[in-house]
Formats: structure tokens, C-alpha cells, sequence
């Protein structure tokens, strides 16, 4: 296995840059995830380092060498894409030994070599079927066996699950979980969905308009974005962000509401807004960590219940506050109706603050 290092790493389209100033490394036997929007530069970026793509500049390393003028099979990669490329014409065994024998190996090599990661992907019972014989996930597993055999230093793997119904890819993803667990492999893998790359990858490289916007372990983005566009991205329902302004009330800051209600902060918050200097500020809240009151109580202030959905073990509320909508989780047996007045009341120690000028987080 190897080290991939992206340094400073650039593919323009004319004035266009869909990649723009990468830099990032993946350490040997790393599950990195690239993930953010559709056109954020996810796809390019894999492309590059599988060498389908001329880079515009900055380097591309992978174990010791830097690889940006080698072809793609020079490159000791294996490809995993989401419509499995498999021959429909082979058995699986023909499909997991088609890369090998390219590769003029001996027979009884890649017999070992079929055998062993039918072994790993438990698809030994498969071997002598067609695609066509198969499901979508065992499709999917050889696709990932023929990766396997090639023994690359790095798998590069291009939203391989996204043409799996909800439940096989809730189980795909735990197989491959697993499969990353078993070998130490490096892994690079591109999603938009950020349950996969949370709940998968080792670190996450947050993506937007071929910016690296945060590169850090699942926990972390999730804990401490960065900045606003990585805090509506990352969770579901997506983290509440609510403009409002900053004044000084007795030293201590107050945050104002559009509907002239004001929040005063813990001198905790206040002392980072007072440092960051700016009268703009944006309260960002995971749904989790606002408290829904039907009747007003200090510290909490008012909004007007929007829809409430309950799923059965929770309920979600959105709510207008501020211009914004906010998203609130509450336990089903709290009864809420659509336009009714309600009180919401925010955990100062688990509130994000952000510039509202610049997006970024006030820390
Ligand atoms: P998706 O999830 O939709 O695949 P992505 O994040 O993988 O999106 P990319 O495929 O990497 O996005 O594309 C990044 C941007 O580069 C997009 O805006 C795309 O339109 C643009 N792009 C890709 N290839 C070309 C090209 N050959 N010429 C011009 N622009 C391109």
C-alpha cells in the first residue's frame, strides 16, 4: 500500500478551475472520502490521480514517486466505478482473471490470486455465473474482486454504490467498511453523500466549486466546520444557520433577531465575537441541540413552527426564525402543529458561530 500525496494541484478549463489549489495526503492504508456537491470537482480530482486526466500543474505522489507524467498503468491504482465495467459475456472467475492474465501472469498465480479474493468478498460460490446471474451488490462485489486481484498500491473508487437500492447500499457500505478493516488499504473514494463518507471514511476531503473546503477526521467536520458551506453539507437534517447582529449590552454580547428579539450569549461566546470584530453573525445549530418550548421561558425566543414530521422514534420541526428555517428534532410525544407560536431555546456550549461576511467559522 502506499502514501498518495496531492500537492497544490490544479486542472483549469480555460478560465474555468475545477480543481483549484488542492493540497492534501493520504496516509498508507488511509480511507479518504471526497465528497461535496454535484460539479464540486470530486471526479476530476480522482481522475487526475488515476492519470485519466493531463493535470494544469502541482504534483501528484503516490508511495514514493510522483506520478504526473505516468500512464494510468503505471501507476499501481486499481479503479472501482459505479457501473461495475464488468464483461457480460465472462463468469465472474473470467472477469476476476481477465486483469491478470492482461498481465501475462502464470496460470497457477492467477488462480491463487481469483480464489483468494473470492475468498475475501465471500463470493466464492459465484464464480462459474454470468453478471446477468447476478444482484446489483454481487455485481458490485466482483467489480471490487477485480480491483482486489491487481493488488494495488491504491483503490480509487468513483461512487460505487450509487446504483444500489437504499438497503443494499446501507449493507455495501458496511462490506466495504469491513473490506478497508481486513486489508489496510488505501483507499480513495468519491460520494456526494455524506452519510457514506461519514460513516466510511477515516478523514473526509470537503469539496465546493473545486475548492478543498476541510480535510479532517468525520468527527472533527462534524464537530468544528470550518466554515458555513461544510456546516449545511455535513448532517441531516442539515445544521440551522440563523443571520443575526451583534451588539454590546453591559460588555457582554447580544445577538438580535430579524424580529427584534434578542439572545444574550455566555461570556464564552461573547468573548469570540468580541474577537472576531464583526456585527455580523450567523448561529449555526444542529437540530439535536435546540430545545422546542410551547410556552415562552428565558433565554429561549420566539418562532413559528413551519411543518412537523414525525419518522416514528423522533419528530422534525421547521421553523421560521430570522428569515432562516430552522430544523429542530423533538421526542414524538411533543404535540406541535404547523403555524403554531413556539419558544426555542439554543445550548450555548454546543452553538457554532460564524462570520457572516466571510462564512468562517469564529473560533
Ligand atoms: P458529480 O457528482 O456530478 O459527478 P463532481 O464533483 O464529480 O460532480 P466533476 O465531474 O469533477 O464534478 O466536475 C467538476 C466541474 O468541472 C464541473 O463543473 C464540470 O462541469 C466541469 N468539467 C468537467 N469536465 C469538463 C470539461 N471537459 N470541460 C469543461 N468543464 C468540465
Amino acid at each position: 500500500m502506499a502514501r498518495v500525496v496531492l500537492d497544490d494541484l490544479m486542472k483549469s478549463y480555460g478560465n474555468f478551475h475545477a480543481v483549484n489549489h488542492v493540497s492534501l495526503t493520504v496516509e498508507d492504508g488511509e480511507f479518504v472520502a471526497l465528497v461535496g456537491p454535484s460539479g464540486c470537482g470530486k471526479t476530476t480530482t480522482l481522475n487526475l490521480v488515476a492519470g485519466l486526466l493531463p493535470i494544469t500543474s502541482g504534483d501528484i505522489t503516490i508511495g514514493d514517486q510522483v506520478v504526473n507524467d505516468l500512464d494510468p498503468k503505471d501507476r499501481d491504482i486499481a479503479m472501482v466505478f459505479q457501473n461495475y465495467a464488468l464483461y457480460p459475456q465472462k463468469s465472474v472467475y473470467k472477469n476476476l482473471a481477465f486483469p491478470l492474465q492482461m498481465r501475462k501472469l502464470p496460470r497457477d498465480e492467477i488462480d491463487r490470486k481469483v480464489k483468494e479474493a473470492a475468498r475475501v468478498l465471500d463470493m466464492t460460490h459465484l464464480l462459474e455465473r454470468k453478471p446477468r446471474e447476478l444482484s446489483g451488490g454481487q455485481q458490485q462485489r466482483v467489480a471490487l474482486g477485480r480491483a482486489l486481484v491487481r493488488d494495488p498500491a491504491v483503490f480509487l473508487m468513483d461512487e460505487p454504490l450509487s446504483n444500489l437500492d437504499a438497503k443494499l447500499r446501507v449493507q455495501m457500505r458496511s462490506e466495504l467498511k469491513r473490506f478497508h478493516h481486513d486489508l489496510q488499504a488505501t483507499i480513495i473514494y468519491v460520494t456526494h453523500d455524506q452519510l457514506e463518507a461519514v460513516t466510511m471514511a477515516d478523514k473526509m476531503a470537503v469539496m465546493n466549486g473545486g475548492n478543498l473546503q476541510q480535510y479532517d477526521s468525520p468527527a472533527q467536520v462534524f464537530a468544528h466546520p470550518a466554515n458555513m458551506f461544510v456546516a449545511s453539507f455535513i448532517g441531516s437534517p442539515a445544521m440551522s444557520l440563523i443571520p443575526l447582529e451583534a451588539s454590546t449590552v453591559d460588555g457582554n454580547i447580544v445577538l438580535t433577531g430579524a424580529e427584534g428579539w434578542s439572545l444574550p450569549l455566555s461570556s464564552f461566546n461573547s468573548r469570540k465575537i468580541q474577537n472576531a470584530k464583526t456585527r455580523k453573525v450567523v448561529l449555526g445549530a444542529r437540530h439535536s441541540t435546540i430545545k422546542l418550548h410551547k410556552t415562552a421561558v428565558s433565554d429561549a425566543v420566539p418562532a413559528k413552527a413551519y411543518t412537523v414530521e414525525p419518522t416514528g422514534d423522533v419528530t422534525f420541526v421547521q421553523a421560521f426564525l430570522s428569515g432562516a428555517i430552522v430544523n429542530i428534532s423533538v421526542p414524538p410525544n411533543v404535540d406541535v402543529a404547523p403555524d403554531e407560536q413556539i419558544w426555542l431555546e439554543f445550548d450555548q456550549e454546543r452553538m457554532h458561530l460564524f462570520d457572516g461576511e466571510t462564512e468562517m467559522a469564529i473560533k
